[in-house]
């Protein structure tokens, strides 16, 4: 197999034209192209031929195709479908809000982590994407947008903290100052809470920000809704998150997805007041996305604003996320999920 060009840093290129026999400073032209989406060695015009073909024989380029195209009618959110070059398929979002453009990328195809709540888990885990798969997510949402991306968030499909070492690198790269050069404080990095890996993270001392879906403040519910919690509780988590804090000094963001009559009730503000108060959290509330497959809702309005209350009287940091692209399935695998369905259903009535 041809090594991956576009999942290396401008540093790693150098030392593969040394090897090559070229010159270092191509290096900075070639990844140059690339972080402008170039994916045809011939059209790099400031290189030889020579170098060119030479290139050809090295490495594969490949360029994420647009499987569907989804346009909100209601706030111009955009929904990637992605084909990645093995045929399996990822989704990109991307929102657009006062202070900027957001992608929202995958970092995997499918997931392991079975929350009950969640479309992305529901075929399990594919495989995990390399760091240029998650890297083009952004560059072509970009281009083909033509929106201009300021913040990122690792929201979309998969794990972060299960595909460790590609997310760093797409970190590195997306940072870069000849790349696209997003700011560390610009980007989010959400998790189900994988503690093992906080102390790596925080090792890196990137100014990113770190989001724990917590989605339940004790063990009982959390447990039942989130697998990833089984066997490591949820003091555990909050001791993983203070460490967290206090080595890092950023402040973690808890995700709080309200599902009707599950984790809504005023004990369970009570009790998430007390937990981020304990790390100084912020908590992000979201109205819970209905997923076919799942049979919870969304609590209601009255709920929501019950519980909003309850944080705000004992001094929580609360925001609750606006719903964009609720009619293009913008949220966590839906999109996929159809496409594999109908993909499926396509299939069984042709056989
Ligand atoms: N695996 C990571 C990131 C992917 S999911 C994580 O668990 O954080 C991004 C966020 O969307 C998480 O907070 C996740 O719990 C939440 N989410 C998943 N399904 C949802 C749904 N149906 N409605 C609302 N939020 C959901």
């Amino acid at each position: 197999m041809k090594n991956d060009i576009l999942s290396m840093t401008p540093e790693e290129i150098e030392q593969e034209l040394q090897r090559l026999g070229e010159p270092k400073y191509r290096a900075g032209q070639i990844f140059d192209w690339l972080s402008r989406g170039i994916r045809d060695f011939d059209q790099m015009t400031n290189l030889s031929k020579a170098l060119r073909e030479k290139l050809k024989e090295e490495f594969a380029l490949y360029e994420p195709k647009v499987l569907s195209k989804q346009v909100s009618s209601l706030d111009g959110t955009i929904k990637y479908l992605w084909e990645l070059s093995d045929g399996n398929a990822v989704e990109t979002v991307v929102m657009s809000y006062k202070h900027g453009n957001t992608v929202c990328v995958s970092c995997q195809v499918g997931c392991r982590q079975g929350c009950a709540f969640c479309a992305s888990t529901i075929g399990g885990l594919v495989r995990s994407l390399k760091p240029s798969e998650i890297l083009d997510e952004v560059l072509f949402s970009q281009l083909d947008s033509g929106k201009e991306i300021s913040n990122i968030v690792l929201m979309g499909i998969g794990e972060p903290l299960d595909n460790f070492d590609n997310v760093m690198r797409f970190l590195e790269l997306v940072n870069h100052p000849k790349g696209l050069n997003i700011g560390m404080r610009h980007i989010s990095l959400s998790t189900c809470g994988i503690i093992e890996r906080f102390d790596d993270l925080a090792d890196r001392n990137l100014q990113l920000t770190l989001s724990v879906s917590l989605h339940a403040p004790d063990d009982e519910t959390r447990s039942r809704l989130m697998p990833a919690n089984r066997g490591r509780g949820v003091d555990a988590l909050m001791a993983a998150c203070k460490r967290y804090y206090e080595r890092t000094g950023r402040r973690i963001s808890f995700e709080y997805a309200m599902i009707d009559g599950v984790n809504d009730t005023e004990q369970h503000a009570r009790l998430l007041a007390k937990r981020a108060k304990s790390v100084s959290a912020h908590v992000n509330l979201i109205p819970l996305n209905h997923v076919e497959e799942r049979e919870f809702k969304p609590s209601t309005a009255g709920h929501m604003k019950a519980f909003i209350k309850i944080l705000e009287n004992e001094g929580v940091n609360v925001t609750v996320r606006r719903r964009l692209g609720s009619d293009v399935d913008a949220s966590c695998g839906q999109l996929r999920r159809k496409i594999m369905k109908q993909n499926t259903e396509d299939k069984e009535k042709r056989a």
